[in-house]
């Protein structure tokens, strides 16, 4: 079991320029708030696979891959859900390179691992949380959840009950 690491040290590799090495470690993903829901993160330590690459010059180039998921209720049927992503970023830090080449996630050579896994995993999920992609949601008019009803469910038109009143006055 790779060692919990909220930031590593690039530095301690010791790479030259051109040399890289592949890592891997364990990355600790917060409880995520998204559309207003609050999602666990599971697992909560995630083992992720780091490459870096020391460029020729100065400064690296990294990969980040994992797979997490999420806990919570689904947007449309309110059950819970536990959809699980793939994430794969990638940055580059080159001192002197400007803005563009400078990671907010390096400083000094120390990588900010937690700040980016869970940027990046941030990035990777959908505009909304669901069970299933197909998920029906819940029945409009009953609440119903679709999903266990079947495309069957459906509601006969209901006479509105302040109709049957003026009937039984018989206006006609
Ligand atoms: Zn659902
Ligand atoms: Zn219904």
């Amino acid at each position: 079991m790779p060692a919990r690491t909220d930031s590593f040290d690039l530095g301690r590799l010791r790479l030259t320029a051109g040399e890289g090495r592949r890592l891997e470690l364990e990355a600790t993903l917060d409880p995520l708030d998204y559309g207003g829901q609050t999602y666990e993160v599971t697992p909560p330590s995630v083992a992720v696979v780091l490459d870096i690459s020391r460029m020729t010059g100065n400064g690296y180039a990294l990969r980040l891959r994992f797979e997490a998921g999420l806990r919570g209720p689904c947007v449309r049927c309110l059950e819970p859900a536990q959809p699980a992503f793939a994430v794969d970023a990638r940055e580059v830090d080159r001192p002197g390179g400007g803005d563009e080449l400078s990671s907010p996630y390096v400083a000094d050579d120390e990588l900010d691992l937690h700040a980016w896994a869970r940027d990046a995993f941030a990035l990777a999920l959908p505009a909304q949380v669901v069970c299933r992609e197909d998920c029906a949601g819940l029945c409009a008019i009953c609440g119903e959840n679709l999903n266990a009803a079947g495309p069957e469910h459906a509601h006969e038109r209901e006479p509105d009950p302040r109709w049957a009143k003026l009937s039984e006055l018989n206006l006609e």
